[in-house]
C-alpha cells in the first residue's frame, strides 16, 4: 500500500510504530505529537512526495 499525494489519513510514528492520525491539511515542517508515545514529530516529505514523520526532539 502506498500513499499518493497529500491525501494521507495516517502516518506511522517512527518511535512506536502506531498510526498517527492527520487532519489532512498539515503542512510539511509542521509539528505533531504522537498520541501514544508523545514524541514530538515533524512532518516531512520525500523526493517522491510521500509524507512521513520524523522525530523532532
Ligand atoms: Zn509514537
Amino acid at each position: 500500500m502506498t500513499n499518493k499525494g497529500s491525501s494521507v489519513g495516517y502516518l506511522s510514528c517512527p518511535t512506536c510504530d502506531v498510526e498517527v492520525p492527520l487532519a489532512g491539511d498539515e503542512k510539511v515542517g509542521e509539528h505533531v505529537y504522537c498520541p501514544y508515545c508523545k514524541t514530538p514529530l515533524a512532518l516531512r516529505k520525500t523526493k517522491e512526495d510521500d509524507l512521513y514523520l520524523e522525530e523532532d526532539f
